[in-house]
């Protein structure tokens, strides 16, 4: 039997256990396919740096010699085993992860439509067939611009010119495309679940979609987060709590918004809402209000950021408790987060 479950409870069941569990499918690929490709680039990094002071005295000096040609020569080697079958197990790490997380999902999708309606979820949801060809391009894409460019610097030329940051440089190439295929295996998964969330909605025939965001969303997201729209139809873009961020041109957006963006939307009903209750959608916007006038936040984003996000928020009328108020207020006329930015 279905049971309807209150808006903070489902809440908590779309923000934090069902955005978790995808996170952990994420994560396992990303580590099965770049843990050691990152460990063997920075370990390189260190012994190339460790070795050119050994070799020439200090990390600016000159680099001459057979010394700087083993140096370039280690460099290389490390560059080319950190990029070799790159793109191969990143593609098959994500093929892997988007079936695990398109099962895991439609399952998420209908215990959510359960707990929002206390009646059964549909039975079938049509989800589309995985489409993984940008995915697929945009790993080969990153190991040519990694392997072109690492191979630009690690020249005998263009390290005596440069010295050891050269090499380092030449490092940090490789390193940018393990990167990059790290975040196109994030997003190809969060994309598989917006897809089939999308799918959940028309199978439960609720004719629009919630933006959920995580607790710890960046200031954009955290804007978007309880937002509506019609199913299939896109948000309005450039919307953040950050005035700065603010782009009333550009087109519109759905999630995910960015890499390592965990959002989701949700279908929903208005005929799902209980008069007299908070609704799901507002208690979503609510929640990320709290978030902002918290600073909650990840250690990518600006202090300064967060805060002209508080004095936007507090510019308005937000629907929070008093104390959560008085304590924003004091924050934005310090300046800074007395708590600290971190999510409890
Ligand atoms: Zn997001």
């Amino acid at each position: 039997m279905a049971e309807r479950l209150d808006p903070q409870a489902l809440l908590e069941l779309v923000q934090q256990r069902q955005i978790d569990e995808i996170a952990s499918i994420e994560d396992k690929a990303v580590k099965a396919a770049t843990e050691k490709r990152f460990a063997l680039i920075d370990d390189a990094s260190r012994s190339a740096t460790v070795n050119w002071v050994k070799a020439f005295g200090s990390m600016s000096a000159e680099g001459t010699g057979s010394l700087l040609g083993d140096l370039i020569a280690s460099a290389l080697k490390a560059s080319n085993t950190s990029l070799k079958g790159l793109e191969t197990s990143a593609f098959s790490a994500l093929t892997e992860a988007v079936g695990g997380s398109v099962t895991t999902a439609t399952a998420q999708g209908a215990a959510f439509v359960e707990g929002a309606t206390g009646k059964a979820a549909a039975a079938r949801v049509a989800v589309p067939a995985p489409d993984l060809a940008e995915e697929r391009a945009a790993l080969k894409a990153a190991v040519a611009d990694g392997e072109k460019g690492f191979k630009a610097l690690l020249k005998r030329t263009v390290v005596e010119r440069l010295g050891l940051r050269g090499i380092l440089g030449g490092l940090s190439q490789a390193r940018q495309a393990i990167t990059r295929a790290k975040s196109t295996i994030s997003t190809g998964i969060n994309k598989s679940v917006q897809k089939t969330m999308q799918a959940t909605a028309t199978a439960n025939k609720a004719p629009q979609e919630v933006w959920v965001a995580e607790r710890d969303a960046c200031t954009r997201c955290l804007k978007y987060a309880g937002q509506i729209v019609d199913k299939g139809k896109d948000w309005t873009g450039g919307q953040s709590w950050d005035p700065n961020q603010v782009d009333k041109n550009a087109p519109g957006v759905r999630p995910p918004l960015h890499p390592n963006c965990r959002c989701r939307p949700v279908p929903w009903n208005p005929a799902w809402a209980k008069p007299g209750e908070v609704s799901l959608p507002e208690a979503i916007s609510r929640e990320a209000e709290r978030s902002v006038a918290r600073g909650f936040s990840l250690a990518s984003e600006s202090n300064a950021s967060r805060v002209r996000a508080l004095k936007e928020l507090l510019s308005g009328s937000p629907n929070l408790p008093k104390t959560v108020l008085e304590r924003a207020r004091r924050d934005l006329r310090n300046g800074e987060f007395a708590r600290g930015r971190a999510v409890p």
